[in-house]
C-alpha cells in the first residue's frame, strides 16, 4: 500500500468513531492508521500452552485450561450480584466469576461444551476461580488462525475504563491489517536486508502484532527495533555533517609559536599516546573550517587540562581568545593555579574570574577582555555575565559539561557572527551506549589511558563495625605522611538528619584522633566560602591530616598526598558519585585506598555498587553498570534528548542493535552523504517520509 496512505487519519479505520478516535489521540498519541501500526505490545502472553486445573498453582498468573462448564448460578452479595460457574476438566475444578455482563454470558454460554478458557488464576476461599475469563469453543479455537502469542499492548487506566482494553486493541489491529491488506512497503534497503538477513517490513509488523512462532517474533523484533535505531542515528549522523559543511567556524591554521615553544621546551612530563591522540583530533577540528563542537571525556586523573591548555594555545596562536569554564570557583581556582603555572614561562596572559573576583580585578579584566590583551579567562558561571564580553572569542571550554545547561552554553557566543569552537570535559564517563545515541551529533574524544606509574586505587567495603580496624589503618597511613579524606552524604531531603550525622561523625573522629597529633579540616555546605576556603587551604597545604566533608569536594579538588577516602553511608550514594569520589585519591605516587563504610543492612542495588566499586576502577565499566542499575531515565541529560520515547528499541537492552545500527548508518552516509545512490532510494523515501511527518524529530528535541 502506498506509505502515505498510512497517513489516514485513525477516525476512518472501521471500529473506530469519533469517541474512540479522541481517545486514541490523546491517551495513546495515536493520529494515523500508521500511528497505530507503531503501537507495538509491551509483551506477550504465551497462550502456547494449555494447563490442567490440578497442575495450578496459588500464585496468580495467567493460564489458559480446557474444560467444560457444568453449573452456572447467580450469586447475591451485598455488594452486588455475580455470576459463578463451575469449570471441571479431568483434574478437577474450579470457579469462572462474573461481576458484570450477566445476561450475555448467561445466554450465550454452551453447558458441558468443550471451551477454552484463559486468565488469571486466583487462589481464594480454598479454591481457584478466575474473573472474567476470555473463552472460546474449543472448536473455534481450534479453527482459528489467531497467534498463540498474545500481545499485549500499551494502555492507560483512562482507556480502560472506557471499554477500550487490550481484546479491543487487538480487534483494532486486525482490522487496520485487512483495510490496508497487509502490503506495507518495505523501508529498509535490499542491501541492508541481505546482509543482515531481515525479515520484510510487512512480515515483521505481522508478526510483532501476531506473532506466529517466538522465532518469528524475535526476528520481527530484531528488525523493527533495527529500523528505529538507524533511522535515529541516520539523523544525528547527517546533523553532524550538516554542522560541518554550514557552521562555519574559525580557522586555527597556525600551530604557531607558543603551541611549539610549550611543547618543545615546557612539557612537564611526556603525553601519553591518549592524549597525543586527542589533541590531534582536536587539531583536525580546528583547522576544518568548521566549528568544533567536541566531548571530551576521560577519567578523573586522566589528564584532561594539559589537553585543554594546549587546545588553548593553538587559539592563541591564531589570534584568538580561548576561556575555560568550571562548575565551582574552588575548581576554577585550580585550572587557573595549574594553568599559570604551565604556562609560567610562555608570554600568555591568563586571569581569573568568579564571583568572589574583587571589583577593581573585574574592571582589569573586563578591560583586557574587550582590548584583547587577555588571552586566557578562566572562571565559573560569572563568565556569562553580559558584562563579560571579549574582543574575540574563538575557544571555549567547558569543564565538567553536566552541570552546564545546553542554553547556558550557547550564551557564551550569541553575540558572535562565528561561534568559537567548542570543547566540552567530563570526567564521568557517559556510557558508550547512551553516548551513541545522545550525542550522536557531537564528536567524542575519550582519553582511555592513565598517566603511567599511577598505582591503581585499591578499594574495600567495611562495616561500621569494623570501624576500629579501619581508623587503626588511618592512624597508619597518617604516620607514614599521608592525608585522609572521610566523607558523608548529605542529601537534600534529608539535610537535617545528615548534617547531624556529619557533626557527630566529626565529633566522634575528634575523640579517637586528638590534638595536637592529629589537627583536622572540616567542609560542608553551610560553612561561609571564605571559612571553607580557609579549611580547604589547611588541607591543600598539609597542616591538616584529615578532611571531614560533605561531597562539597565532589568534583575537581586535588591534594595528591591525599591518598585515603573513606565514605560513610557509602550505601547511599550512587555509583557515578562514589566514583568521583574515589577519584580524589590516587592523584600521587603513593598506593591509595577507597574504602567503603556500611552498614548491615543493604538492599540488592546497593551491594551491586558496593561490588562493582571493589571490582572496577574503569569509569567506562562503572557507567555501564550505573545505567542499568538506574535506567536511562536518571542520567544526566536523558530527559531532554528524548531516548525514552523510543517505540520498541531500549537503549540498554538493545546495545548490540544499536552498534549495527550506527555502522550501518554511517557506513551508508559516507558513501552516499545526499543518499542520492539508488541502492539507498528506500532509506531516502523512508527517511524524508519520516521527517514530513515529524516521526523521527520525536526523539531529537
Ligand atoms: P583530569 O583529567 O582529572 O582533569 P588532570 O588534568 O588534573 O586530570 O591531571 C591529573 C594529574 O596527572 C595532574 O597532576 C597532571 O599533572 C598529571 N598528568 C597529566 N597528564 C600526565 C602525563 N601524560 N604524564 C604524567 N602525569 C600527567
Ligand atoms: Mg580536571
Amino acid at each position: 500500500m502506498n506509505p502515505e496512505a498510512l497517513q489516514t487519519p485513525i477516525d476512518y479505520l472501521k471500529g473506530v468513531g469519533p469517541n474512540r478516535a479522541d481517545l486514541l489521540r490523546s491517551e495513546l498519541g495515536i493520529h494515523t492508521y500508521q500511528d497505530l501500526l507503531n503501537l507495538f505490545p509491551n509483551r506477550y502472553l504465551d497462550r502456547t500452552h494449555y494447563y490442567k486445573i490440578g497442575q495450578l498453582q496459588r500464585s496468580s498468573s495467567e493460564v489458559q485450561i480446557v474444560g467444560k462448564v457444568v453449573h452456572l448460578k447467580m450469586v447475591e452479595q451485598q455488594r452486588g450480584k455475580r455470576l459463578v460457574a463451575t469449570f471441571v476438566d479431568d483434574t478437577g475444578q474450579m470457579e469462572l466469576v462474573w461481576f458484570r455482563g450477566h445476561k450475555w454470558i448467561r445466554e450465550s454460554i454452551k453447558l458441558n461444551t468443550p471451551y477454552v478458557i484463559f486468565g488469571k488464576a486466583n487462589w481464594f476461599n480454598g479454591k481457584f476461580s478466575m474473573p472474567h475469563p476470555e473463552m472460546e469453543l474449543l472448536s473455534e479455537h481450534k479453527a482459528s488462525l489467531r497467534s498463540a502469542m498474545q500481545p499485549i499492548y500499551p494502555s492507560t487506566e483512562k482507556l480502560n475504563n472506557k471499554g477500550i482494553n487490550n481484546r479491543v486493541v487487538n480487534k483494532l489491529m486486525q482490522q487496520l491489517f485487512v483495510e490496508t491488506k497487509a502490503r506495507f512497503y518495505d523501508t529498509l534497503s535490499v542491501d541492508i536486508l541481505k546482509e543482515l538477513n531481515l525479515i520484510s517490513k510487512a512480515e515483521a509488523l505481522v508478526n510483532i502484532h501476531f506473532p506466529k512462532s517466538q522465532e518469528l517474533l524475535a526476528k520481527a523484533q530484531w528488525r523493527l527495533k533495527f529500523e528505529e535505531l538507524f533511522y535515529i542515528q541516520l539523523q544525528l549522523i547527517q546533523k553532524n555533517i550538516t554542522r560541518k559543511h554550514k557552521i562555519k567556524g574559525f580557522n586555527f591554521d597556525q600551530v604557531g609559536d607558543l603551541f611549539n615553544e610549550f611543547f618543545k621546551q615546557h612539557l612537564p612530563f611526556q603525553l601519553t599516546n591518549a592524549q597525543k591522540r586527542v589533541i590531534k583530533e582536536i587539531r583536525n577540528d580546528l583547522g576544518s573550517n568548521a566549528q568544533m563542537n567536541r566531548l571530551l571525556q576521560g577519567d578523573v586523573g586522566s589528564g584532561k587540562t594539559i589537553v585543554a591548555l594546549m587546545t588553548m594555545l593553538l587559539a592563541i596562536d591564531n589570534d584568538f581568545q580561548a576561556c575555560l569554564m568550571a562548575p565551582t570557583e574552588i575548581l576554577a581556582q585550580q585550572h587557573y593555579n595549574s594553568i599559570l603555572t604551565l604556562v609560567n614561562d610562555l608570554r600568555v596572559n591568563v586571569k581569573l574570574l568568579t564571583g568572589s573576583t574583587k571589583t577593581a580585578e573585574r574592571k582589569v579584566i573586563h578591560e583586557q577582555l574587550l582590548n584583547g590583551e587577555l588571552d586566557i579567562l578562566i572562571g565559573t558561571h560569572a563568565v556569562l555575565e553580559d558584562k563579560v564580553q571579549f574582543f574575540n572569542l574563538g575557544l571555549a571550554i567547558i569543564d565538567e559539561q553536566h552541570r552546564f545547561g545546553v542554553a547556558q552554553r550557547a550564551k557564551l557566543w550569541e553575540k558572535n557572527e562565528i561561534p568559537p569552537h567548542v570543547l566540552v570535559m567530563t570526567a564521568t564517563p557517559i556510557p558508550r551506549t547512551l553516548a551513541m545515541s545522545l550525542y550522536g551529533d557531537l564528536d567524542i574524544s575519550i582519553i582511555d589511558e592513565l598517566p603511567p606509574g599511577r598505582k591503581p586505587i585499591k578499594t574495600v567495603h567495611r562495616y561500621d563495625s569494623n570501624r576500629l580496624k579501619v581508623f587503626r589503618f588511618i592512624r597508619d597511613e597518617i604516620a607514614k605522611g599521608r592525608q585522609v579524606y572521610i566523607v558523608y552524604p548529605l542529601i537534600q531531603e534529608s539535610e537535617k538528619m545528615d548534617y547531624k550525622d556529619l557533626m557527630d561523625g566529626y565529633e566522634s573522629i575528634e575523640r579517637d584522633f586528638p590534638k595536637p597529633e592529629y589537627q583536622i579540616s572540616i567542609v560542608h555546605g553551610k560553612m561561609k566560602a571564605a571559612d571553607k576556603d580557609y579549611e580547604m587551604e589547611r588541607f591543600v597545604k598539609g597542616e591538616t591530616q584529615i578532611m571531614v566533608a560533605t561531597t562539597v569536594i565532589e568534583v575537581g579538588v586535588n591534594v595528591p598526598n591525599a591518598s585515603v577516602m573513606i565514605i560513610e553511608s557509602a550505601e547511599r550514594f550512587g555509583l557515578s558519585q562514589l566514583h568521583q569520589l574515589r577519584g580524589r585519591v590516587g592523584r600521587g605516587a603513593e598506593q591509595s585506598y577507597c574504602i567503603l563504610m556500611t552498614s548491615h543492612k543493604l538492599t540488592n542495588d546497593s551491594k551491586t555498587r558496593l561490588e562493582t566499586m571493589t571490582r572496577t576502577n574503569d569509569g567506562f565499566e562503572i557507567a555501564e553498570v550505573d545505567l542499568k542499575l538506574r535506567g536511562p531515565g536518571d542520567i544526566m541529560g536523558t530527559q531532554q534528548s528524548g531516548v525514552l520515547n523510543l517505540k520498541i528499541a531500549d537503549i540498554v537492552k538493545d546495545n548490540d542493535i544499536l552498534k549495527t545500527a550506527r555502522y550501518y548508518a554511517l557506513k551508508i552516509l559516507k558513501d552516499d552523504p545526499s543518499l542520492s545512490k539508488e541502492a539507498n532510494k528506500v532509506i531516502r523515501y523512508t527517511y524524508a517520509q519520516m521527517a514530513k511527518h515529524r516521526n523521527i524529530w520525536n526523539y531529537i528535541s
